[in-house]
């Protein structure tokens, strides 16, 4: 199966983020109150609904440009390191992405790869250090040759947030626990998953030709 994902699918992905933000801040908060500053749920709510304001505004008419906005508003309404972390996945994602009007999933895979890559070098993290790119690499990595797995995509994702739980976090503010941050699970992992959970859900009604 090719699906061409075009402008209207990105909006529809980052609107379905924005609502499974908003349905999980409290949990988002209260993961990030255990390891954190208690802010998560409240830095991903403002940034992903003024982004969904500007693009229902705007009406980016690619892919790509979809992206890069989302991502600039995040970067510019979020004070907490989410804010550039995620804005700087979204505008790397979208650039990968170009100027087409639509774009297939092996695009978008390798899109999200270089967008990833950008999150790794901007918060000098890696697998492993209890952060969000512990749900984000594997997500990438089980879409798969051509793109389009995303169920296994929001499994993977789901599984690499679980994983952050045993995990001592090296980066970010949990970093400053030391060893007490060992036993919860990491907060931006947590809304990694909820972003690919929201790409299989976009990409299922465009599958079955429902309408959000
Ligand atoms: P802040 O830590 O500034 O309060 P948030 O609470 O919104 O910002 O986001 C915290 C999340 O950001 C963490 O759970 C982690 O996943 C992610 N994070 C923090 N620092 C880094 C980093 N250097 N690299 C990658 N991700 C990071
Ligand atoms: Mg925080």
């Amino acid at each position: 199966m090719t699906v061409a994902l075009d402008a209207d699918f990105f909006r529809r992905w980052m609107s379905a983020v924005s609502a499974a933000v908003d349905r999980e801040a409290d949990q988002l908060t209260e993961l990030d109150s255990a390891i954190g500053d208690a802010d998560h749920g409240a830095n991903m709510r403002r940034g992903l609904t003024a982004a969904v304001a500007s693009l229902e505004e705007e009406a980016p008419s690619s892919p790509g440009a979809v992206l890069a906005l989302a991502g600039r508003r995040l970067i510019s309404t979020v004070g907490g390191a989410s804010g550039p972390l995620y804005g700087t996945l979204l505008r790397r994602t979208g650039k990968a992405l170009g100027a087409e009007d639509s774009v297939d999933p092996g695009r978008l895979r390798e899109a999200l790869r270089a967008g990833v890559e950008a999150v790794a070098q901007l918060g000098s993290a890696a697998r492993g250090d209890k952060t969000m790119l512990d749900a984000l690499y594997p997500a990438v990595e089980a879409l798969g040759d051509s793109g389009d797995d995303f169920g296994a995509a929001r499994r993977a994702a789901e599984e690499g947030a679980a994983a952050t739980v045993p995990m001592r976090a090296r980066r970010g503010r949990a970093s400053y626990l030391g060893e007490r941050s060992v036993g919860h699970q990491d907060p931006g992992a947590t809304s990694s998953a909820l972003l690919f959970a929201a790409l299989a859900d976009t990409a299922g009604t465009v599958a079955t030709g429902e309408s959000a």
